[in-house]
């Protein structure tokens, strides 16, 4: 039942975010982005190595996941992932990011290593 206590926190506090925080979280999110970098690909990425983390309301998130979550309105399930249309896994532009679930995020994986990335897409 391990499982069930940790999907219900994640919903619990995307819930609360949208009902109590939701200017607070959209400023983060905007500034998350306006700090950025944006590439030749239209990606923008922060200037971390590693995937750039973000601290809210005493939670951490993936930056790119708080960015998709706060700007869409979206409560994502423990199953849900967010996406990189752009295969980009630094990439916090909102508009190269999308929801799915985790076998999803796998056939994006296997579908790029086999075609590479279709820009035209984006
Ligand atoms: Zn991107």
């Amino acid at each position: 039942m391990k499982d069930f206590v940790y999907l219900d926190r994640s919903m619990e506090l995307w819930t609360d975010i949208h009902a109590n925080h939701k200017e607070a979280a959209r400023q983060r999110a905007l500034s998350l982005i306006a700090a950025g970098t944006r590439t030749e690909t239209g990606c923008i990425v922060s200037n971390t190595e590693a995937i750039r983390k973000v601290r809210f309301i005493g939670a951490q998130f993936a930056a790119y996941r708080f960015i998709y979550c706060t700007l869409n309105d979206v409560t994502p399930s423990f199953e849900e992932v967010i996406r990189h249309r752009c295969h980009n896994r630094n990439c916090l532009n909102p508009d190269h990011l999308d929801i799915g679930n985790r076998a999803d995020n796998k056939r994006d994986d296997r579908e790029n290593w086999a075609n590479g990335v279709d820009f035209d897409f984006l």
